[in-house]
């Protein structure tokens, strides 16, 4: 397994569950160290976790949905949660964690450098010489511009968004029962801005098309009579790269298979990864450990099934690369229809356009 971050760890976990001796690489030198990611959980990625120990994440009702004037309106659904993470804590007790489902070895400092097809005691697989290392398989999930999609000549992610956040200790005065989401054409075109009152801390930032300049002093000082970060101390800045052009093609060779940012299983519209490389991941290790005891599908057809498209995503994607300009924004903000379907769009992960989706913003069932 290459890089070991969600998708890494899930599926290192299934395939040790599947009975296979895993060996995790992670280039960095230790789990979670400046994860570039908020770490906002759907509550469908809590559900598939049932052993996460409840201090890692901290429930977040609903969300504030700002327009570029700093009007606003708040989105929430019965029985539905978004959770923000402590994300480091979070990955290294995954990390902690694979331990109970098998045999895992995990080396940090270890960055994926190559491989080349090699016979060993009869076996056939791939030798990584940076690490002297045998594998009959071989999973990168080494992120948004991964090293072994370049290796073996694999699909790559080439349509991005580019995000920056920064993180302060101790909580900005907003209420803490919402993300808070900004629209802004001109500070965040093709994306959104977000503060995230989070496990101790607050987190805030913005993402946009990619390339672009990140205009985040500008964003603070905007929304500074919300919220003024000036009396917080900054903890740290960081910044990344989401891949919103949908899965990569192809997402394998032989004895090789991409699974998470690497292979683009992204939501092009809402640019959440989490979920789906925790998912997918889990797949994927239960997938390569079945296909190397000679049983089932092989393991690309597999995530392949099961992967969503995104096909309508990836086209709504490409209208809001255009950018919407603030005026039309803020002309609908107060419609009704636009806050249902702004509910839709945060609320219906799984059915976005689903007939259930669209009767909810025109009202019928109750909406
Ligand atoms: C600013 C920002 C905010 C985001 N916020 C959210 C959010 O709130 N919710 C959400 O669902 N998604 C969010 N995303 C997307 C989400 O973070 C990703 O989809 C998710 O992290 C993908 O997980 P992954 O395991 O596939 O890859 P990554 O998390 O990128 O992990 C890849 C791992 O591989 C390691 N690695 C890389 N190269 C090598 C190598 N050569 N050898 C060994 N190891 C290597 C890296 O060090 C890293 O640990 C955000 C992304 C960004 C950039």
């Amino acid at each position: 397994m290459v890089g070991a971050s969600y998708a890494g760890l899930a599926c290192a976990a299934a395939a040790a569950a599947g009975g296979l001796d895993v060996t995790v690489l992670e280039a960095k030198r230790e789990i979670g160290l400046r994860p570039h990611t908020t770490g906002i959980l759907v509550q469908e990625a809590i559900e598939h976790a049932p052993h996460l120990p409840a201090a890692l994440v901290r429930p977040v009702r609903g969300v504030r949905l700002y327009s570029p004037s700093l009007r606003s309106f708040d989105l929430c659904a019965d029985g539905y949660a978004f959770f923000a993470a402590d994300t480091p804590a979070l990955l290294r007790w995954m990390a902690q964690d694979l331990h109970r489902h098998g045999d895992v070895t995990l080396r940090t400092s270890a960055r994926f450098q190559g491989a080349e097809e090699q016979t060993e005691n009869h076996a056939e697989g791939l030798y990584l010489p940076a690490q002297d290392l045998f594998t009959r398989y071989l999973v990168g999930a080494d992120g948004a511009r991964s090293s072994v999609a370049r290796h073996f000549d694999l699909g790559r992610n080439r349509d991005y968004l580019i995000g920056m956040e920064l993180e302060f200790a101790g909580q900005a005065h907003v209420d803490e029962r919402f993300l808070h989401v900004f629209m802004d054409c001109a500070l965040a075109p093709g994306y959104i801005a977000w503060v995230v009152p989070g496990i101790g801390i607050t987190q805030v930032g913005l993402a946009c098309r990619h390339p672009a300049r990140l205009a985040i002093e500008k964003f603070l000082e905007k929304i500074r009579p919300l919220c003024d970060f000036s009396t917080l101390t900054p903890l740290e800045r960081r910044g990344g790269l989401i891949p919103v052009g949908g899965m990569v093609s192809p997402i394998a060779a032989r004895r090789v298979l991409l699974v998470g940012d690497a292979a683009g299983m992204v939501s092009p519209l809402t640019a959440g990864g989490i979920h789906k490389a925790l998912e997918l991941g889990a797949l994927a290790g239960t997938a390569v450990a079945q296909h190397l005891k000679g049983l089932g599908l092989n393991p690309e057809q597999r995530l392949l099934a099961a992967a969503p498209r995104y096909r309508v995503k990836r086209l709504l994607r490409r209208l809001a690369n255009y950018g919407v300009p603030d005026a039309c924004i803020e002309a609908v903000f107060g419609n009704v229809l636009f806050q249902r379907f702004a509910q839709l769009v945060f609320f219906h992960h799984r059915g976005l356009f689903s007939r259930k989706g669209w009767n909810a913003v025109f009202g019928k069932n109750g909406g």
